[in-house]
């Protein structure tokens, strides 16, 4: 690593991290991830793509309004501009990269998804498009002199001088030791928080504890009541995420139903299956908790889509299912935080040298309600400008004066963690009640637990689902 710039630390390896890493050249960058492959995040599990309009009648206008009309008008319009705006930028940089789209006679495949009005999504190895991008990621970064790896080792700890960022403390995994290190700027890129509930497509690691360090650190955190369901997770017993049934298989004609083999989704919306996401989730979930089962049907499915669809025909292989001839169990499940720390468009937080971007952070591109694919491409845009930002300008660390070393309180795990994401899944879950949402809060200001940064995070959601009195988006009350 060269230069004379001030320390640059990035944390989390997903598409945020690494896009914000490699765009921040020449400027010298500590990349920090918990895993030695940095295959542990969501990164890794996105199957259906990356939108962006690049068909011939499609424009960034058509794919702002329709990420408009699922965040329900709430977005940051500025955001969702430049969003939808850069996003052919972005696959073109990301071909740069190395990333292999699938394409067909030359052209890129686009594919269908719910909420968009056109085929615009971009993908990659069939279904394992999230995988083929992060892997072309890494290698451009290995082969990027600018960027150094340090993995395996998770951030534990940031130093607060003058209430600014000045240090962090990070441990290699398998050790109780921290290495304190300067830092004039701290990136944070460490994905979401699905795995705090018990029905959940996150990977185990997307427990939002880079959120939980920033809100012990006293950073803004904005819209945390916005969380976004699943609709099709395969229901099958799992110890650790569930699998997800990517939404192009309802794009390519796969229908919801019930025992009885009929339509769950007819007569509700007028896209039926391909309604979005909240309306979906909420469909299913109401239809399970009155003790149906859910069936996602690909059976009349023509062609090989076993080829178009590996993922998913390799998880219901691993499920003993065969898709061609059985349907599928699903069940909604926590999927993506639409919330997080609050940033600005150039990935500032309320605290001076501390950013974030990605999943944990909130510049409210999203809105109320995420539309499908546009998370991926979040990670690659706003990482891209907050890289370019920081390879022009690098704060100097601050002088001499008060200091703090900001920590997660204790961590709650086992027993307790379980309860607790049950607890999450019942009373934040797809259709929520103001007054299932108190007892939970009660119950957790009781648990033994309640100092854990868990606990306090889910608190934190509650407290936030709790002030918003009205349904928006995700966030969808019942009557009590
Ligand atoms: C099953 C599934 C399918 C999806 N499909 C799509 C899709 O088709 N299209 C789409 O646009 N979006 C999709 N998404 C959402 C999308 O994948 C994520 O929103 C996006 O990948 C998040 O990227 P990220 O870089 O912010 O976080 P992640 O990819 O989750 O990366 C976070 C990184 O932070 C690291 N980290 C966390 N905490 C620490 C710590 N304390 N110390 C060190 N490192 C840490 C982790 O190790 C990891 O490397 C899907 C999500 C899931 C779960």
């Amino acid at each position: 690593m060269s230069g004379d710039a001030a320390p640059l630390v990035v944390v989390g390896c997903g598409v945020a991290g690494l896009a914000t890493a490699l765009s921040a050249a020449p400027r010298p960058v500590l990349l920090v991830g918990r895993a030695a492959d940095g295959d542990d995040g969501s990164t890794a599990l996105a199957q259906g793509g990356i939108a962006a309009a690049m068909a011939s009648g499609d424009s960034a206008l058509a794919h702002a309004w329709d990420t408009q009309q699922a965040g329900a008008g709430y977005n940051h319009p500025a955001a969702v501009r430049y969003l939808t705006e850069t996003a052919a930028s972005a696959i073109h940089w990301l071909q740069l990269q190395g990333v292999g789209f699938d394409t067909q006679q030359g052209r890129l495949q686009l594919g269908h998804e719910g909420g968009h009005h056109c085929a615009r999504i971009v993908h990659a190895g069939g279904d394992a498009s999230g995988r083929v991008l992060l892997h072309a990621l890494q290698d451009a970064a290995r082969r990027s002199a600018h960027i150094r790896w340090h993995r395996p080792a998770t951030l534990e700890a940031m130093l607060l001088r003058r209430g600014q960022v000045a240090g962090v403390g990070l441990r290699a995994i398998g050790t109780q030791t921290i290495e304190h290190l300067d830092c004039a700027e701290l990136v944070l890129a460490t994905g979401g928080c699905g795995a705090l509930f018990a029905a959940s497509t996150n990977p185990s690691g997307a427990d939002g504890n880079g959120l939980a360090l920033a809100q012990a650190a006293g950073a803004t955190l904005r819209d945390l009541e916005f969380i976004q369901f699943h609709p099709t997770a395969l229901d099958v017993r799992n110890s650790g995420p569930l699998p997800l049934i990517t939404e192009a298989l309802r794009g390519a004609g796969a229908t919801l139903v019930d025992t009885d083999g009929e339509r769950i989704m007819q007569g509700l919306h007028p896209d039926g299956e391909l309604a979005p996401r909240d309306h979906v989730a909420r469909q299913v979930w109401q239809h399970r908790q009155a003790g149906h089962q859910v069936w996602l049907d690909a059976t009349s499915l023509q062609g090989d889509w076993l080829q178009r669809f590996p993922t998913v025909a390799n998880i219901c292989r691993q499920h003993g299912i065969d898709p061609r001839r059985q349907r599928m169990p699903v069940t909604p499940a926590a999927h993506f935080h639409m919330g997080g720390i609050a940033v600005d468009l150039e990935g500032r937080t309320s605290l001076p040298g501390l950013l974030a971007v990605g999943e944990v952070a909130c510049n409210r591109v999203h809105g109320a309600n995420r539309l499908a694919s546009n998370s991926l491409l979040e990670g690659v845009v706003f990482g891209r400008r907050l890289g370019h930002r920081l390879s022009r300008m690098a704060r100097s660390l601050p002088a001499a004066g008060p200091e703090r070393w900001v920590q997660r309180s204790a961590n709650a795990d086992g027993d307790a963690l379980n309860q607790l994401r049950c607890l999450a899944w019942q009373s934040l879950g797809p259709l929520r009640s103001r007054h299932g949402m108190h007892i939970a809060l009660q119950q957790i200001q009781q648990q033994p637990s309640s100092e854990t940064w868990q606990c306090r995070l889910i608190a934190a959601m509650l407290e936030a689902a709790l002030q918003r009195r009205h349904s928006l988006g995700a966030h969808c009350l019942r009557a009590d």
